[in-house]
């Protein structure tokens, strides 16, 4: 009498026999893409169901005492020379043995929890696997007469179905779908239905970031039980007549009847939803090929399984292998299909068919060889958790309406009756574009504030205003200039080499009366304000100023216009030499004392109560004391320019020389490699050239002697050019020194202090620049104090007297006429020591 093991002692656990690899149990990372959360590392589970026959091989198949592993003994047997001579004893663990098993009870071990579990969301994978006739096909689709003997399949379906009514918490869709692969080809055991309609296209097996699926497989929507069973049935029919029809074994095929599931949440605001799928695999006969001894067709299906199961059992054996990171699931048809279903995410179960006859052990020792192989897989199982985008939005829009009905509230609530928060259309763009406009512009003092989406926009048409004027200004720019990028570093060079000259021979960039300037421009040329006297300088100046002396017309604003573009400007108006100088002087930081005694000093007629502006007066000095300078000036500038423009032509040509030395150059090597082409001809050691080749050397030689005159040439002019620079420039510096000078002597340093200062003093009152008079900072007060009393050593007692006097003009004069009125005392002083006399020491002139 047989030993028969029951499920029922599946409980008791005994130790792992098997080879240490067997059990090993750290885990590693999946290989398949996870599309939910990570759930824990388990193993795949194996089973293995013993077919139920009287000639139980007693003496050579034992379980274990937990019904978890199976021992076999092989007496040794030479004349079968079936297995390995040398080994007698395996041991196989696995998770436990059916053995005379109900189908019922299979159910139970094997399939319920996997099933279970893909309701939740995970996927699941239940495979036979076995020799041909082990009860792979009655373990998976049972026998379909008989309903106690129903396999699992229908039992699965069962559970289903049973478990949705349970759930009505939520919405579960059940498909189906039933897929046959034979000699690595694709049928689909459900396309007989009359709403599947035939397939164009061989079925294809594609992968996407959802997993693998199984292009023109038809799936087949079931609302109950009854239609799952009809769809089984069908498969099954199918499958019998095809066996028929295409003269094709049952037995040799692989068969995956594929239950996909989604749950809703019947709850309107749970976006999350689950998917699932468990694919039930009636797998071929693993039967050696060696002993089927079949031939031609049945060799050949023969040859597809072996191989399939082979690559199944690569796949397996790289997926229990950690140190593996490439899975073969691409070999065959079969991994190609599992690949999302094997490993992985999935719950995996296998159950393996075996025959407990002596006679198969063979194939029984090599299926339970792969059962074990399977226990090494680690799988991941996880819930499939997907979005709906659709009741997503139906959610947000939702929140949003009763959002904005919240706003409304706080909004009359806090009397803001009138705001409105949709988004705006193009015409209130529009008025915030021309409010911001308005703002820049200055006719708007501020721009109200709404709400934050009007906020937005006015940043928006902030941005949107300034790139119009940035454009606006550019081709206004480039409508007058060349404008050359900086970083254009070939362009600045061209420009170097014709000597940065413009279109009228001037330098570009550099001020020069008749060019343009950076910076402010003068106050008459600002729109808008139009300056009050539409007088040439001259005629201000010397109309009013000169011949009509104190009813001058001249504004204290034109005296202050004069100031700023002192420091500021570089016009492009008439006065331009004048602010074109000013500018100039800025630059130079040292004054040379220049002494020149005003010939016209008894002349002078009474100077205006308003000192006239600076441009007007330079104007008049030009004409007038500084004639002479200005004269030397202009010469030298218009020589400067003049070689500048000469050096700029000889550029030009030394440019366009070498442009056709160039060609030149391009054409001889042209008529070179012809030469070399056709042959070359020697006389006497000579080379032999044609005659366009030879006037070709001639111009090559001539423009080179014209290009090194041409450069030399200007070597010569940038020389020229440079000395010219200095003199415009000292020149320049001199006749703005020159004018200050005069210039504080007529307008701006009191004539009585002019007088005290002239008293033996060698310094002219205007060489003093009139900022350093006007305002005496503390150092200068300090230095003065100082000066005093190093220059007064000689009357110790004036000290005290002057610090008074300095104290109380402190308190009630000018700083012009109190600064002066110190420097007269002290010159006085030094001109009494000089002298000797001690006439007027203490009686300085008063301011
Ligand atoms: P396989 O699919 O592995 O080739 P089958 O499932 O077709 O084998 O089984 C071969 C035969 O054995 C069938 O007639 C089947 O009814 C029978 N059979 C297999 N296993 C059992 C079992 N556990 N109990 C009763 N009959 C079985
Ligand atoms: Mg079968």
């Amino acid at each position: 009498m047989a030993t028969v093991y029951t499920a029922s002692r599946l409980a008791v656990l005994v130790a792992c026999r098997a080879p240490s690899s067997c059990c090993s149990s750290s885990g590693r990372s999946t290989r398949v893409p996870l599309r939910a959360k990570m759930g824990t590392r388990k193993k795949v589970q194996a089973f293995v169901r013993v077919r139920p026959t009287d000639d139980f091989a007693h003496e050579m198949i034992k379980y274990g005492e937990d019904n978890k592993s199976i021992d076999i003994h092989l007496k040794k047997d030479t004349r079968r020379g079936v297995v390995n001579n040398q080994q007698t004893d395996w041991s196989f663990r696995l998770d436990g043995v059916l053995h005379d098993a109900s189908q019922d009870l299979v159910y139970e071990t094997v399939a319920k929890d996997a099933v279970s579990q893909a309701l939740d969301g995970y996927n699941g994978t239940i495979m036979c696997y076995g020799q041909t006739g082990a009860g792979k096909t009655y373990t998976m689709t049972g026998a379909t007469e008989n309903y106690k003997h129903r396999g699992i399949l229908p039992r699965a379906l069962q559970q289903v179905f049973r478990m949705i009514e349970e759930r009505p918490t939520h919405a579960i869709t059940v498909r189906v779908s039933y897929l046959e692969i034979y000699n690595e080809n694709l049928f689909d055991l459900l396309s007989t239905l009359p709403y599947v309609g035939p397939s164009v296209t061989p079925m294809t097996i594609v992968e996407n970031p959802q997993g693998i699926f199984i292009k023109g497989l038809s799936v087949h929507l079931t609302s109950q039980e009854e239609d799952a069973f009809s769809l089984l049935f069908e498969g099954e029919t199918n499958r019998i007549i095809a066996s028929h029809t295409m003269n094709k074994n049952s037995s040799r095929s692989h068969c995956i009847f594929t239950i996909y599931m989604e749950a809703h949440s019947r709850t309107l605001s749970d976006e999350k939803y689950i998917t699932s799928k468990i694919n039930l695999v009636d797998l071929a006969g693993s039967e050696r090929l060696s002993k089927t001894g079949s031939e031609g067709r049945v060799l050949k299906e023969a040859t597809y399984i072996n191989k399939s199961l082979s690559f199944l059992e690569q796949a397996i054996i790289a997926l229990g292998d950690q140190s593996r990171d490439h899975i073969p699931f691409r070999q065959s048809k079969l991994t190609h299909a599992l690949k999302d279903s094997l490993g992985g995410n999935c719950n995996m179960v296998l159950v393996t068919n075996i025959y407990g006859e002596a006679t198969q052990l063979d194939e029984t020792l090599s299926s339970l060889r792969f059962a074990s192989r399977m226990r090494l897989v680690t799988t991941e199982p996880a819930i499939n958790e997907k979005y709906d985008a659709e009741r997503m939005v139906k959610n947000l829009e939702k929140e949003l309406a009763l959002l904005k009905q919240e706003l409304a509230i706080h909004d009359s609530l806090s009397n803001r009756t009138l705001v409105n928060y949709d988004p705006m259309d193009e015409i209130q763009i529009a008025e915030i574009n021309s409010q911001v406009r308005r703002y820049l512009e200055g006719t708007l003092d501020e721009i109200d504030i709404i709400n934050l989406r009007q906020i937005q926009e006015v940043f928006n048409q902030f941005r949107v205003v300034l790139s119009q004027q940035e454009q606006e200004v550019e081709s206004a720019l480039r409508r007058k200039y060349t404008l050359i990028d900086k970083n254009d570093f070939a362009a600045i060079s061209a420009v170097q080499k014709v000597g940065l000259m413009d279109v009228e021979g001037n330098l570009v960039g550099e001020p020069d009366g008749q060019s343009f300037g950076l910076g402010v421009a003068p106050f008459s040329v600002k729109p808008g304000k139009k300056p009050k006297i539409k007088k040439t300088p001259k005629d201000q100046f010397s109309s009013s100023a000169r011949k009509e002396g104190a009813s001058s017309p001249v504004s204290g604003k034109d005296f202050d216009m004069a100031s700023i573009s002192k420091t500021q400007l570089i016009p492009s108006s008439k006065d331009g030499d004048m602010k074109d100088m000013l500018a100039r002087e800025r630059e130079t930081s040292s004054i040379e004392p220049l002494i020149s005694d005003s010939p016209k000093e008894e002349l002078r007629v009474p100077r205006p109560s308003t000192p006239p502006s600076r441009t007007v007066a330079f104007e008049e000095f030009k004409n007038e004391r500084g004639s002479e300078i200005n004269r030397i000036f202009k010469e030298n500038k218009s020589i400067l320019n003049e070689r500048k423009k000469r050096a700029s032509e000889t550029t030009q040509r030394i440019n366009a020389i070498k442009q056709e030395i160039d060609e030149t150059k391009d054409a001889l090597n042209f008529q070179k490699s012809l030469r070399e082409k056709q042959g070359e001809y020697e006389n006497k050691g000579l080379m032999i050239i044609d005659e366009e080749e030879f006037l070709l050397i001639l111009k090559l030689k001539d423009l080179k002697k014209q290009y090194r005159n041409e450069y030399q040439e200007l070597r010569d002019l940038r020389a020229e050019i440079q000395y010219c620079q200095r003199l415009v420039d000292q020149c320049r510096h001199r006749l703005l020194m020159e004018f200050d000078i005069w210039y504080n002597e007529s307008f701006m340093i009191p004539e009585d202090i002019q007088v005290a200062l002239k008293l033996g003093s060698s310094i002219r009152p205007g060489l003093v620049p009139i900022s350093r008079i006007v305002c005496l900072g503390e150092d200068d007060q300090d230095r003065f104090s100082h000066l005093q009393q190093t220059v007064l050593p000689e009357g110790p007692d004036s000290i005290t007297f002057y610090n008074a006097k300095v104290k109380t003009d402190q308190k009630g004069y000018g700083s012009i006429r109190r600064a002066w009125w110190r420097a007269a005392c002290i010159i006085n002083a030094l001109n009494l020591r000089r002298t000797g006399v001690d006439q007027g020491y203490d009686k300085p002139i008063r301011p």
